[in-house]
This record gives structure tokens, C-alpha cells and sequence, in this order.
């Protein structure tokens, strides 16, 4: 295993983190036996989220069966007021069963209003801070999708890290990852497969491992062989053959892939863009059908009730045809 430092904190993380999104789908003991072995390859660093249904329970079902000594834990809430927080930290603690949290980050923080509500003096900021007065909370990150709120968190110098989404696919993140480095944050590259929609996984993840701009990659590993198979890329790299096969699946995917930027919102009709696209992609990639679709029935405006008016498109920086996309999203998830 390769270890580097997470920016200026004290972690010495494993370049190949664990991402605690797939063992949702899982029983609990084959996440305990997926993590035993995460274990045994020198794997230390866990990101996991309050919103992962029952994933902080499963890693807490480890720890409780093989101790936690050796894990830096990352979790992250979508909290932006004080006591949101304050209570999501509790709940981690309690479910994870850890007297504290290397890393909590304020999860997904989509625009700078977002950011502002979070950062204000009865703000979710304020809980992580008191947290970590407390030796609750270690360090405090921030997640999101967006370059340019990211960029203005990195601004603030009161995160120890950022997570991004950065694979061969997605690669807009790049400045604001190196603005971090620069200031000694650690940067953490969720996605490294695009959601899913890079298939080449070996060159992908590959391709991550050579960043310079990554600490830590932390793709979801849902069975102990893709443990084995992602330890073994990172040993002895990709084939020319798998990096000729990923060069393709990126030229073939081209533009029509939703990088979850939210520049289409709003919606006159209430669509919640993004999250159609998403919830799509978890039910046919990600094989978390239950999941996506019990999510999808709870948004307010369906992927039929587009009007077609095509103002999201005028917006999309990627230019996609968001509203065959959409149909696409009807006939799959409205079926
Ligand atoms: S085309 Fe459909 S999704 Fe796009 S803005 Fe109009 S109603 Fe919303
Ligand atoms: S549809 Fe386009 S604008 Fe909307 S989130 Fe996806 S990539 Fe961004």
C-alpha cells in the first residue's frame, strides 16, 4: 500500500481510501468481512456520510468486531444549522461507536448561499468547531460539486480538506484541487470511477493513483474481490490495453454525462435535475435499484412532468440534451 499525508493534518492516509456508499447494499457481515480485508491490505482511511442509510452502522459492526486502532474515519452531514449538526455528530459517534471522528465534513455544499448558511454564527460550522474543541472532531472538510464554492471554502482557511469529484472523466476540479494543496489542505477524489460511468475501472483508478493532485481515492468496494482487484491495480498499474479501453469508454461517452454542477437550476416545473440523473445512475449502474427508486418516488415533480421548455439547456455548461435525458429518466425510473 502507498500512504500519503492528507494536507496538513495528521493523517497518513492509504492513496486507496475505502468509500462507504456501496456497502448500503451489502448484509452487515459481508461489510465487516469486505473491511477485514481492506485491513489486511494496508487500506486505513473509511469516508462514509450521515445519508448512506445504514452504512455508519455497518463500519460500526466492524469496529465493535475488530477494533478501530489503525482507521481514520471521515463521515459527513448535510446539517447547515447549529443543532442539525450538532445532532448528526452524535448519531456518527453512537452508530460508528468511536469516541471521535478523524475527519467531518459539511456534505455536499451545493452554492455559496449554502456555504454562508453553513458558515454563519448559529451555522453547522459552529457545532463542527465546538466538536472539535471538544476532541469530538478532529478536523472539519467540506464536500460539493462545484469548483467554485469549493474554491471559496478553501478561501475561508477553516477547512482541513476538500472532496471533490475527479476521475479521467471529470476533471474540472483541478484548479481549485491544486489552490488547495497549495494552502496544505488534503484533497480527496470521490468518484474516481464517475459514478459508475467509467467501466475501465483499472485505468481509472489508475489514472487517480498517479494524480498528483490526490491524496486519497475512496471508490466504493461492495464485495472483498474488488478489494483485491483495487489493491492490485494500485500495485502494478493498468495494461496498455486497459488504458486503450478507457481512452475509448471517455471518447464514447463524450458530453452526455451530468456532472451534477446544478447550473440547469432551478426548474420552472420544480424538476430536481441533478438528483433525476443521479437517482438514475444509482438505479442502473450502481445496482442500488431499492435505494434509487424509493428516493426518486420521494421528489416532488417526476421526469414526465418536464414541459420540455428547454430553459435547463441554455444553462448547461456540457451542453446536454437534458430533456431526452430526461425521458430516459421516465422511462426507467416511471416504468
Ligand atoms: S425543459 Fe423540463 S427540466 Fe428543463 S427547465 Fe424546462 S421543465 Fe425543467
Ligand atoms: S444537467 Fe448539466 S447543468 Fe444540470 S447538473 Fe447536469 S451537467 Fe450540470
Amino acid at each position: 500500500m502507498r500512504y500519503k499525508n492528507l494536507g496538513s493534518t495528521d493523517i497518513r492516509a492509504s492513496v486507496l481510501g475505502f468509500g462507504g456508499i456501496p456497502i448500503q447494499r451489502v448484509s452487515t457481515e459481508t461489510a465487516v468481512e469486505i473491511l477485514a480485508e481492506c485491513k489486511a491490505h494496508g487500506i486505513n482511511f473509511i469516508d462514509t456520510a450521515r445519508m448512506y442509510t445504514d452504512s455508519e452502522d455497518k463500519i460500526g459492526a466492524y469496529f465493535r468486531a475488530h477494533g478501530r486502532q489503525g482507521w481514520y474515519v471521515a463521515t459527513k452531514s448535510p446539517a447547515r444549522d447549529y443543532a442539525g449538526m450538532q445532532k448528526d455528530i452524535n448519531i456518527s459517534l453512537g452508530k460508528m461507536g468511536c469516541d471521535y471522528i478523524d475527519l467531518y465534513q459539511l456534505h455536499n455544499v451545493g452554492t455559496l448561499a449554502d456555504l454562508q448558511r453553513a458558515l454563519q454564527a448559529d451555522g453547522a460550522m459552529a457545532a463542527l468547531e465546538e466538536a472539535r474543541t471538544k476532541g469530538l472532531v478532529r478536523h472539519i472538510g467540506i464536500t460539493g460539486h462545484k469548483p467554485e464554492v469549493l474554491e471559496a471554502a478553501v478561501d475561508t482557511g477553516r477547512f482541513a480538506t476538500i472532496q471533490i469529484p475527479f476521475s479521467a472523466l471529470e476533471q474540472q476540479g483541478i484548479a481549485v484541487m491544486k489552490k488547495a494543496r497549495e494552502k496544505g489542505m488534503g484533497v480527496i477524489a470521490m468518484k474516481p470511477l464517475a459514478g459508475g460511468a467509467l467501466t475501465a475501472a483499472a485505468a481509472a483508478l489508475d489514472f487517480i493513483f498517479n494524480s498528483p493532485w490526490v491524496d486519497v481515492a475512496i471508490p466504493g468496494m461492495d464485495a472483498v474481490e474488488q478489494v483485491r482487484e483495487n489493491c492490485s491495480v494500485l500495485e502494478k498499474g493498468a495494461t496498455p490495453e486497459q488504458k486503450r479501453e478507457l481512452d475509448e469508454l471517455i471518447a464514447s461517452l463524450g458530453s452526455q454525462f451530468c456532472r451534477r454542477c446544478e447550473y440547469c437550476q432551478p426548474c420552472p416545473a420544480g424538476l430536481k435535475i441533478p438528483s433525476m440523473f443521479l437517482f438514475e445512475g444509482y438505479y442502473t449502474r450502481y445496482n442500488l435499484r431499492e435505494w434509487a427508486l424509493e428516493r426518486y418516488v420521494s421528489l416532488p415533480v417526476k421526469a414526465s412532468e418536464c414541459t420540455q421548455c428547454g430553459v435547463c439547456e441554455t444553462r448547461c455548461p456540457y451542453e446536454l440534451p437534458i430533456r431526452e435525458m430526461l425521458k430516459q429518466v421516465a422511462a426507467t425510473m416511471e416504468k
